[in-house]
């Protein structure tokens, strides 16, 4: 029998509205990572820009444990700049200190990483590698997106509001893998949110697909992980 395709999913930057999709995806057994700030959360909930009219704002640190209890962290940077437009030192404070406040406060490893608006360049992948992270996700769309041919370069199949989610879901079934990507803040009108509930639904109820984590796809890719011995 031919294996279900794997999904997986992430979300940036530790916003409020987490919360919420958290929830959603717990009721419905969902995996994910979230992409998280560590410079820019303070001990409580504090605004943080507008949205399309709407006021988005980062979660504290008194709620991360607890919002996020089950899922995967990943890095996303100190404080979210543009880290091919900074100096080298600066971005590997960013890159580094980003990722180690994330694992003290979680007390667990953390190897994913995403770009700071999707924007990289050479000097960067490298700092991403100098420092253990194992892969690092980008803002591209591609129709088959694992294994990466550059896990620095890890583009996911699309973001989650594409026109042609589910065209895309359908044609990543024959490569094993769809892995979709967004904000939760994106999500401003109540029609949305059910939408998003009803995708959710949706992949978990389709017999050819299973959610996972990315940290395993890229475990069980290695020489002796998991997969070589299935
Ligand atoms: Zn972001």
């Amino acid at each position: 029998m031919k294996l279900p395709m794997i999904v997986a999913q992430c979300w940036d930057d530790g916003v409020t509205t987490d919360a919420r999709l958290a929830d959603i995806l717990r009721r419905y057994g969902a995996r994910a990572s979230f992409n998280l700030n560590a410079g820019l959360y303070e001990a409580h909930r504090r605004p943080g820009w507008r949205y399309r009219g709407t006021q988005v704002s980062w979660l504290g640190w008194n709620e991360m444990r607890s919002v996020y209890d089950g899922f995967t962290i990943a890095n996303h940077s100190l404080q979210h700049p543009h880290l091919d437009q900074i100096p080298v030192e600066a971005a590997r404070r960013e890159i580094q200190e980003g990722r180690d406040r994330l694992e003290q406060f979680f007390g667990r490893p953390v190897r994913g990483f995403a770009y700071p608006f999707g924007t990289y360049n050479e000097t960067v992948k490298a700092l991403l590698r100098e420092t253990g992270h194992g892969y690092a996700r980008t803002v591209g769309s591609v129709p088959h997106p694992f294994p990466p041919s550059d896990p620095m370069e890890f583009h996911p199949s699309c973001h989650f509001l594409a026109p042609d989610f589910w065209a895309r879901y359908e044609k990543a079934k024959s490569g094993g893998v769809f892995y979709f990507w967004g904000h939760s803040y994106e999500m401003i009108a109540e029609e949305q949110w059910a939408a998003f509930e009803r995708t959710i639904a949706r992949i978990g109820a389709d017999p050819e697909s299973r959610w996972g984590d990315l940290p395993e796809l890229f475990e069980a890719s290695k020489p002796g992980g998991r997969a070589s011995a299935l």
